[in-house]
């Protein structure tokens, strides 16, 4: 039985929570002290990763006071990682930044995520 509430730094049940753990293997983008990028596993576009912080944050609903920097920093990594992935420069390029958020929203991994999409079209999807 899981004893962490809520608020734990990590959830044992969570999808995304194991891949920051490295108990699911994921195709690493990225890895700092406190955020964790991987190629998503079913990518719409060309270039397609997802950017999650490593403490478990079920959605951007949840985001508060706390999380404003790290929210900050992730958003400011996303244009460098997208580069790097191959996404040409802006403004013939450029890139997509999604956060699915809640059932409506279309969230499906309960674990705050970032997605950037991008390269060349048409697209998968979007
Ligand atoms: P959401 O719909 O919650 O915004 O997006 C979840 C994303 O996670 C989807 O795009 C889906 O393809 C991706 N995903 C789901 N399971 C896995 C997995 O096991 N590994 C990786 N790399 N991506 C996953
Ligand atoms: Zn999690």
């Amino acid at each position: 039985m899981p004893t962490a509430g809520p608020s734990a730094a990590h959830d044992p049940n969570c999808l995304f929570c194991k891949i920051v753990a490295g108990k699911i293997p994921s195709k690493k983008v990225h890895e700092d002290e406190e955020v964790f990028v991987f190629h998503d596993i079913h990518p719409w576009a060309p270039v397609h990763f997802l950017m999650v912080p490593k403490v478990h944050v079920p959605s951007l609903a949840h985001a508060g006071p706390d999380h404003v920097g790290l929210l900050g920093r992730m958003m400011a990594l996303a244009p460098k990682l997208a580069l790097e992935q191959g996404c040409r420069p802006y403004p013939e390029g450029g890139f997509r930044v999604v956060v699915n958020t809640g059932a409506e929203g279309g969230q499906e991994v309960h674990h705050l995520h970032i997605h950037v999409m991008g390269g060349p079209r048409p697209w998968l999807k979007g």
